[in-house]
């Protein structure tokens, strides 16, 4: 009788302390992973000198167009749905019919697989603009503004997320908005998990953020989109022949295009990418 008191006393001893270590144990794992996680959510970190290093120079060339028709995809002067190095885009990858350069595409559909494996959706609402497109989101919004404002501020107010016609990147085929316009968007819930997937994955593919937050960097002209995203073996291409073959001479053929060179559409605004982007 005795024997068998002190083996349950035994027995219910060790299961006690046991018990408590594993619930302290499991507290503590719990308490790390409330503190870190959000964390890495939010910062979403990313190593710029890598990237930079990486996404042009770990890709192979891709074909150029010679520098007559470069030059109508840099000022967005020519039909992409008749263009050789564009096609348009699967209705499952996007929300409205649209064109991309096919080496852009191509990489956007390897990296929308990866995503969807993930569990993560990515779907291109804007894609290739041209010009005549692009002028008619510019003097849209140039002809409300400029009943209320000056027109510096006008066309300042526009440029804050809009291109002026032959300045935007989405004539280049290699760009393109994914998921939402809203920052806010990309702040919580579905849209963060997007947003991290692809500050994390985006690079393998050769996708960078063109325009990230001015705050933690030196770069200039538009605010930060979270939502678009570039084809940088070809875009840094296009970018170093933008420098090369284009100046304000050419910025022209649409409302308030006499102040581009006063508001610095090439330097601050063509130019003011992210540097892990070039
Ligand atoms: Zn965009």
């Amino acid at each position: 009788m005795k024997k068998t008191t002190v083996f349950l006393f035994l027995l219910s001893s060790i299961f006690l302390v046991g018990y408590f270590a594993l619930t302290t144990y499991s507290e503590k794992i719990y308490q790390n992973t409330l503190l870190s996680s959000p964390k890495k959510m939010v910062e979403a970190p990313i190593n710029k000198e890598t990237v930079s290093d990486s996404i042009a120079q770990s890709f192979p060339k891709p074909n150029f167009p010679n520098d007559s028709l470069l030059i109508n995809h840099l000022l967005g002067k020519f039909d992409y749905s008749k263009d050789s190095f564009f096609t348009s885009v699967a209705t499952e990858h996007c929300s409205k019919p649209m064109y991309l350069q096919k080496e852009t595409y191509k990489k956007f559909k390897e990296m929308y697989a990866a995503a969807k494996k993930d569990g993560v959706s990515l779907k291109i609402i804007s894609g290739t603009r041209n010009f005549n497109e692009q002028k008619s989101i510019w003097e849209r919004k140039w002809n409300t503004n400029i009943k209320t404002m000056d027109s510096l501020k006008a066309a300042k107010t526009i440029l804050l997320y809009s291109s002026m016609p032959t300045t935007s990147r989405h004539h280049w085929g290699t760009d393109m908005d994914i998921n939402s316009l809203e920052n806010s968007y990309f702040a919580s819930g579905q849209g963060l998990k997007e947003y991290t997937w692809l500050k994390k994955n985006a690079a393998k593919f050769g996708f960078c953020q063109v325009y990230t937050d001015k705050k933690n960097s030196d770069r200039t002209g538009y605010e930060m989109e979270k939502w678009h995203w570039s084809y940088i073996p070809i875009s840094s291409h296009y970018l170093k022949k933008y420098e090369e073959l284009i100046t304000y001479k050419q910025v022209k053929g649409f409302q308030a295009s006499e102040l581009a060179p006063k508001l610095k559409s090439i330097e601050d605004y063509v130019n003011g990418i992210d540097k892990s982007c070039h």
